[in-house]
């Protein structure tokens, strides 16, 4: 039976109806007015007092960083390599089977809590055969949850079996719920040797790949191949069409040129990059080339909504600049994400419309102001970002959150994750800093 939430706000960035109906199983099948609503025996739930807008796509994660949180770490840090090396790289290292998949539950809880219903993600772990498929299964089957997988191929790993294990998941046959990319680290973790077997079995698969995201990944680059990281990435012959660049924060001109003439995307973290203290991101720079921009979190949280928040504060800084970043850049992100998911996926994301995929977030919202189709953006922005818990959110129409608590099975796993990160903790500790 299809379900119909009623007399509830709907908006979709582009489209507003204050007392509306929507009418969906996995897909959108009717939106309208109140006043055009005929039941024809649908699960009929009365949604007044809240809104109801799409769900937000997150556009670089780190799934394994779930089992950071509270982590003991007790040796130095001086700069960005000290923190891959002593906190990212062995952590990572330590994963394995069970805390792969657990780690996958913890954070798809989180991200749907916090309204995301498509998580990218760039994972790494000490497993590296079969771990892409276990975070699928706790993402997209055990959770709900749309994702795209890959793993962070680098000189750290067994290079061949990277390689092989980011090619397997691209061949998995898709059914809209997954996508793959290949997934290489950064420029400061691959040699010329790696990049080579890379490309000899990329195909046109679209990368994922931190690109300058400190000024040591382009000192690295200068030093050991006289060139920048986006100029070594093209003459590697990688940058298909498609391919998320995460961070691009160290970039000069040139570099943006090669983003954009290969029809590159930039995924941007700006509280991670704030956090490592290696910069805040020329969103200018981007907008003015004509970059597509998508947002991220990097895994520091399990959020957007407070990233995007952070971009346009951290811009207006950067730039001593009001009129730097505003709502319209707001929606132009969100917009690049949906695009960008509903091509990679193979379905229509991002629109409360007939023939879209039911992924809907429920909020309760009384406006204290007059709220239209011309300022519901600023009404979502400033009234609701800075603590976005959707009260229920609804993947491909199944009910993943229901009044702010994710669904039972969800539940049982989640219990089991803090066992699992304890023996981790232990494990690092005896590998030594
Ligand atoms: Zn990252």
């Amino acid at each position: 039976m299809a379900k119909a939430l009623t007399n509830v706000t709907i908006y979709d960035f582009v489209r507003f109806i204050e007392k509306g109906y929507v009418v969906f199983d996995e897909e959108i099948q009717e939106v309208g007015k109140m006043e055009d609503f005929f039941d024809k025996g649908y699960e009929i739930e009365d949604k007044s007092g809240s809104i109801i807008i799409p769900g937000l796509v997150c556009g670089h994660t780190h799934i394994y960083s779930a089992f950071a949180r509270g982590w003991p770490n007790e040796t130095a840090i001086e700069n960005f390599t000290d923190i891959l090396e002593q906190q990212w790289w062995r952590l990572d290292a330590a994963l394995e089977e069970e805390a792969i998949h657990l780690s996958g539950i913890v954070s798809a809880s989180d991200h749907v809590k916090n309204g995301i219903t498509t998580i990218i993600d760039h994972h790494a772990s000490g497993e590296i055969e079969g771990s892409l498929k276990r975070l699928k299964k706790a993402v997209c089957d055990d959770i709900g949850l749309r994702g795209m997988f890959c793993f962070e191929t680098s000189d750290r790993f067994d290079v061949e079996k990277a390689i092989r294990e980011n090619k397997d998941f691209l061949a998995e046959e898709k059914n809209g719920s997954f996508a793959a990319h290949f997934g290489l680290h950064a420029s400061l973790s691959l040699s010329e040797k790696t990049l080579k077997k890379v490309k000899a079995a990329l195909g046109d698969a679209p990368i994922h790949i931190h690109a300058a995201e400190s000024a040591l990944d382009q000192e690295d680059c200068e030093e050991k191949y006289g060139e920048r990281v986006l100029e070594r990435l093209e003459r590697h012959g990688l940058l298909n069409e498609g391919s998320i660049l995460v961070h691009a924060l160290h970039i000069n001109e040139k570099e943006a040129d090669i983003i954009k003439r290969n029809n590159c995307l930039v995924a941007l973290n700006p509280s991670s990059n704030m956090n490592n203290a290696v910069g805040i991101p020329d969103y200018k720079l981007f907008k003015r080339k004509g970059i597509p921009v998508i947002i991220g979190n990097d895994g520091l949280s399990m959020s957007i909504t407070n990233e995007l928040q952070t971009l346009m504060y951290a811009t207006h800084v950067k730039h001593e600049d009001f009129n730097a970043f505003g709502l319209d850049d707001v929606w132009a992100i969100i917009k690049t994400a949906y695009d960008y998911a509903s091509r990679r996926l193979g379905v229509k994301l991002g629109r409360i419309e007939e023939g879209h995929k039911a992924d809907l977030l429920v909020i309760p919202y009384t406006p204290p102001t007059p709220m239209d189709e011309e300022n519901a953006l600023g009404h979502l922005f400033f009234g609701l970002f800075s603590s976005f818990r959707p009260q229920d959110v609804y993947v491909g129409g199944k009910g993943i959150v229901k009044d702010h608590e994710i669904h039972t099975e969800a539940k049982k796993l989640y219990a089991r994750a803090k066992r699992s990160a304890q023996k981790i903790w232990e494990n690092t500790k005896e590998r030594g800093g």
